[in-house]
C-alpha cells in the first residue's frame, strides 16, 4: 500500500466526515464515510465516535478482501458494504452513508423515488432505488445495497437511510445531499397532486450531459 495515498484518504475521510456532521445529514455517531486507497485497502470512519474528538490518523484503514485493520479504533459496522462496493464498482473512489431525515422518512415507506429532478438524475443516475431490510453490518445489507445501487450513484436503505458512491469522496457526499434534497421534494410533491417523472430519454441525455460535457473543461 502507499503510504502516502493513505494518509491523503484519511485526511479526505476525516475532513468530509466532520462537513457530513456539520451539515446535519447525520445525528450522533450514525452514518459513515470511507475512500479508496488502491484495489485492497480503503480508509473508513471509526464505529460509534463523535468525529470532533478524532483526527485524521483516526481514520481506520481496512484490507477489503480479510476486513482486518489497522490500529486501536474498530472500522464502521458498515466496512462489509463498504468494500462490498469498492469491489464490484472499480470507478467508485468514495462512499457516504447517511441517516438523514428525508431520506429515511421515504426509506421506511420503502417507496423508490422516480426521476423527478434534474440534478437527481444527474448526479446520481435515475430513479432512487430501495435497498431491502437486512441487518446492518452484514453481507446481506451488502448485496441488498449493491442491487439497489446497480447503475446509479445513490439509493435508500429499507427503515435505516442512505448510501451514495462516486468517482470521488466529494462527488459521493454531494450525492448524499441530493438524496436528501429529492426525498424532500417527492414528500412535498406528493401533497399537491404527486411529482411528474422525467422520461427515459431525458434521463438518458441528463445523465450522459452531466457526466461527460456539463462544466468546465479540466
Ligand atoms: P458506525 O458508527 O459503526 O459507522 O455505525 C453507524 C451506522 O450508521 C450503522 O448503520
Ligand atoms: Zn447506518
Amino acid at each position: 500500500m502507499n503510504r502516502e495515498k493513505a494518509k491523503l484518504a484519511q485526511a479526505e475521510v476525516y475532513k468530509t466526515a466532520l462537513d457530513m456532521y456539520s451539515s446535519g445529514l447525520v445525528s450522533g455517531t450514525w452514518g459513515n464515510i470511507s475512500a479508496r486507497i488502491d484495489e485492497t485497502f480503503m480508509v473508513i470512519t471509526p464505529s460509534g465516535m463523535a468525529y470532533e474528538s478524532l483526527s485524521p490518523d483516526l481514520m481506520v484503514v481496512v484490507n477489503m478482501d480479510t476486513l482486518k485493520y489497522e490500529g486501536s479504533l474498530k472500522p464502521s459496522i458498515e466496512a462489509i458494504v463498504h468494500a462490498d462496493i469498492y469491489k464490484n464498482r472499480p470507478e467508485v473512489n468514495g462512499i457516504v452513508h447517511t441517516h438523514s431525515t428525508y431520506a429515511l422518512t421515504v426509506a421506511t415507506a420503502r417507496k423508490e423515488i422516480p426521476p423527478i429532478c434534474e440534478d437527481q438524475v444527474q448526479i446520481l443516475g435515475g430513479s432512487i432505488r430501495v435497498a431491502d431490510y437486512a441487518m446492518p453490518g452484514t453481507k446481506e445489507m451488502a448485496l441488498a445495497c449493491l442491487k439497489a445501487l446497480d447503475g446509479r450513484q445513490g439509493a435508500l436503505i429499507a427503515n435505516h437511510g442512505a448510501i451514495s458512491c462516486d468517482v470521488s469522496l466529494a462527488k459521493a457526499f454531494i450525492g448524499s445531499q441530493i438524496i436528501e434534497k429529492t426525498a424532500m421534494v417527492y414528500i412535498n410533491s406528493m401533497a399537491i397532486g404527486g411529482p411528474v417523472e422525467i422520461s427515459q430519454k431525458d434521463v438518458a441525455f441528463f445523465s450522459d450531459f452531466f457526466r461527460n460535457k456539463y462544466g468546465q473543461k479540466t
